[in-house]
Order: structure tokens, then C-alpha cells, then sequence
């Protein structure tokens, strides 16, 4: 929707909006807004709404530590009523320093750069991302413990899938947000759900995600249970992913479809996923932040272990799937839906585009079940995340895609992380050498 200050101020009079909210994203995914009652309307319009960005992780020090937040007039929602009651609008906001400039340690801002950068060769980026998550069990003062909401597997029914009115209320108010939904199910793990929702441009696909994680977890809330996108919450089950779909256009037509090529996919499509392939291992670094992200990536539970392509092989990081023409995609395969979205598809872009600029060759689609090949065979992904910062560290083209700030402050507080996991011992740990 293309709205103007005056539509929105209109709107706001007709729909009898009462308050503002302005939300952002920090450098850790999470989602952070503030309040204005609508009396502030003129002043949010003209960008005059202020924030201390010091309290905000990966942002600025507490000298420099004001912030504006400029909303973008295209994300305008009033908020459905299930997921607030009270009359409420929200902006997604862009943050700019008291100069005037965009802060570049703004995640949203990193991502513009990205798509700048692929407008500059002539494409534009679609994105389809998956999110998986669970649905736990919440203790009588609402909090969550951990047992999951159903027994169910895979595309079961009702009554063994106990998540699907939750769902079926997910994907109304995701509807009344403006998403165009597609299909919803029960996942392989018990109490594991997914909902897809269509393709868009990068940042309106990173801007869904995090609209669709608030509002499964207000929903969930609604019915009494608790929505979790960790990637690992239960040993011994499938962790949730975020698979993204990605396609390439040019003057309007696929970049990556080419029925002159073996199997339809284009060259550039090749040298995209080539350049995801090289920096795969510093691009885990983003696309799987937490220390339990990387009990997802292990053999045996259809996540990634493998930096290798393939046609239908779900043990690869990256899969294309069988769609030619204008659906012609690949699926990059190991993120998780704790990494912040608009780092990762400023990461996954950034490694794309370098992929054409050098003509980097992907190899061979891989047709072994990789999880059964010897990891001397063909390249894994980062074990831990302390291996997948040092890769970061190490990927000129990752850390420039970041920038200064956000590399700098994303390495020292995910070095912290796992220097705080290092310290811990687990039960598995007592348990296995307790008798020595
Ligand atoms: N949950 C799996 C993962 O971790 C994906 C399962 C699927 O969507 N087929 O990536
Ligand atoms: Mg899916
Ligand atoms: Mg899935
Ligand atoms: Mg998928």
C-alpha cells in the first residue's frame, strides 16, 4: 500500500487509532518498539520521535547515544484486534542519527545496502522464508515449560494435531496484515508447526518475518500455549529452520530460469549459489547466532550438514527445488529462525552477488545422502558457533556486508555468548563422566 502523512493521518481520525507504535529491530533479531498516544501523530510523521539506543543490543555507546526512529509509511498497520485489543497502529522504523544520517549499525539500513548493491547489477531479490516453531505447554502463572501442545507428526489431523485452530488464527490475522498466505501444517516434531506465507522483495520479506514471529506469538498466548522459534528446543527431535527461498529478477524476468541450460537453471543462478557455497561457513555466523542453533545442524534431522548443492537432497545447504520459469529458486537451507533477518539476507545477498562478480562454480549437485558421506569428503558447516565468528571474522566480503559497527559489536557479544556456554556443565556431562 502506498500511503502518504495525509492518507495515514486520515486513516488514524477514521479507524479511531488511540496510540503509535514504532518498532525496530536490534542486532540480535529481536523485535523492540515504543509508544506515542496519537495526539503525537504529526511528530512521529515528521521523524521526530526519539530514543535512547545506548539500552539497545549491538547499538551505540552511551556517549552518542540518541537516536531517531523514521517510520516507513509503507509498513502503516492497525494492529488486528487479536493480537491487540486496544486501538493501536504500528510503523516499521528506520534509525537515524541526530545528523540526519542512517545509523549503520541499523539492521534495516545493512539490508538496503545489500539490495543497493544488487540494483546497481540490475536485480532485484525475492525472498520466501519458512520459519518452523514450537508450541509448548505454559504453568499456571504463564510461563512455559516444556512440554510440547500435541504428540502429533507430520501433516497430521486433528485430533492428534492440536495446533491447528491456533494456526488457522495465525494465518487470519496474518491476512489482516496485508500477508498472502499459503500452506499451513503440523511438522515432523511433536508439537512443531509451520505456516508458509509468499515471496516478496528482501525488506519487505525480512519486515514479514518479524511480524509473522510477533504475531504467531500473541496468537499462541490467545490459546494458552507458548510459541518458541528456537532452533533445538528437544533433543532427539527436529529442530526448526528457516529455509528462504531465493530468486534473482531482471527487467522483470527470472535470472535464474534458462531452458538452454542443463536442468533450466541459468549460470547466474550456479554462480549465486557458487558465492553462498565459498562464504558458507562466516555466513552461519548470522544465520545461526545461538550456541543451541548449531544442535539443529547435525546429521539425521533434515537440517544441513553439508556446504553442497543439490536437486532434492535435504542433507545440502542448499536445494532447488523442481519449479522452472518465473519459480525457478533455490533454497538455502541452514538458517534458523533466531537469526535476524535482515543480517541474514544482507549475508546470503552480499555472498551471492560476489558468487556472479567472480563466476564462482558451485560443482556438482550432490546426490549421496550427505549425512552418511565422511565429513573429509565434502565441506560441513560450522560445528559451534565460536568456529562459524572465527570464519566471520576471517570473510572480508561478510564483514563489509555488515559494516564496521555491526561486525565489530556482533563478534564481542557472540564471543561473550559462547565464552558464557563454555563455562556451564551439563547434565549430559555428569551424567556420562560423573564415575570416572
Ligand atoms: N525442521 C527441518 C529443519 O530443521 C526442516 C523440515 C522440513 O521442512 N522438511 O530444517
Ligand atoms: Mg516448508
Ligand atoms: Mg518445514
Ligand atoms: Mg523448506
Amino acid at each position: 500500500m502506498d500511503y502518504s502523512k495525509e492518507s495515514i493521518k486520515k486513516e488514524v481520525i477514521d479507524q479511531g487509532v488511540e496510540f503509535i507504535r514504532l518498532e525496530f529491530t536490534d542486532m540480535l533479531g529481536d523485535t523492540k518498539n515504543v509508544e506515542l498516544p496519537v495526539e503525537e501523530i504529526d511528530s512521529v510523521l515528521d521523524n521526530e520521535a526519539m530514543f535512547d539506543s545506548s539500552s539497545i543490543s549491538g547499538f551505540s555507546d552511551i556517549q552518542e547515544s540518541d537516536m531517531y526512529l523514521v517510520p516507513d509509511l509503507d509498513t502503516f498497520k492497525v494492529m488486528p484486534k487479536e493480537v491487540e485489543e486496544d486501538s493501536v497502529a504500528r510503523f516499521v522504523c528506520d534509525i537515524y542519527t541526530p545528523d540526519g544520517e542512517p545509523f549503520e549499525g541499523d539492521p534495516r539500513f545493512i539490508l538496503k545496502r545489500a539490495m543497493q548493491e544488487a540494483k546497481d547489477m540490475g536485480y532485484t531479490v525475492n525472498v520466501g522464508p519458512e520459519p518452523e516453531f514450537f508450541l509448548f505447554k505454559l504453568n499456571e502463572e504463564g510461563y512455559p515449560i516444556r512440554k510440547m501442545n500435541d504428540r502429533a507428526g507430520y501433516f497430521d489431523a486433528s485430533p492428534i494435531d492440536k495446533g491447528d485452530k491456533v494456526r488457522r488464527d495465525i494465518v487470519s490475522v496474518l491476512k489482516k496484515f496485508g500477508f498472502e498466505m499459503e500452506a499451513s501444517h503440523h511438522e515432523v516434531a511433536k508439537g512443531q508447526h509451520e505456516i508458509n506465507f509468499r515471496f516478496d522483495d528482501m525488506l519487505k520479506a525480512a519486515d514479514n518475518i518479524q511480524t509473522f514471529k510477533s504475531v504467531v506469538k500473541n496468537v499462541a498466548t490467545n490459546h494458552n500455549y507458548h510459541a518458541t522459534f528456537m532452533p533445538k528446543p528437544i533433543a532427539g527431535e527436529n529442530g526448526s529452520g528457516m529455509h528462504c527461498h531465493l530468486s534473482l529478477f531482471k527487467d522483470g524476468d527470472s535470472e535464474f530460469f534458462d531452458p538452454n541450460e542443463d536442468d533450466d537453471i541459468s549460470q547466474t543462478m550456479k554462480y549465486f549459489m557458487g558465492g553462498i557455497l565459498h562464504h558458507a561457513s562466516g555466513i552461519t555466523a548470522i544465520t545461526n547466532p545461538c550456541v543451541n542453533s548449531y544442535k539443529r545442524l547435525v546429521p539425521g534431522y533434515e537440517a544441513p550438514v553439508s556446504v553442497a548443492w543439490s536437486h532434492s537432497n535435504r542433507s545440502c545447504m542448499i536445494r532447488v527445488p523442481t519449479t522452472r520459469g518465473k519459480g525457478t529458486r533455490f533454497e538455502v537451507r541452514h538458517p534458523d529462525p533466531t537469526a535476524n533477518p535482515y543480517l541474514t539476507l544482507a549475508a546470503v545477498v552480499h555472498a551471492g552477488l560476489e558468487g556472479i562478480r567472480n563466476k564462482i562454480d558451485p560443482g556438482e549437485p550432490e546426490t549421496r545422502n550427505l549425512y552418511e558421506v565422511a565429513d573429509d569428503e565434502v565441506p560441513t558447516l560450522p560445528t559451534n558457533l565460536k568456529e562459524a565468528i572465527n570464519a566471520l571474522k576471517r570473510d572480508e566480503i561478510l564483514m563489509k556486508a555488515l559494516g564496521e559497527h555491526t561486525s565489530a559489536q556482533y563478534i564481542e557479544q557472540k564471543e561473550a555468548e559462547w565464552k558464557e556456554y563454555s563455562l556451564q556443565v551439563s547434565k549430559w556431562e555428569i551424567d556420562q563422566y560423573m564415575n570416572k
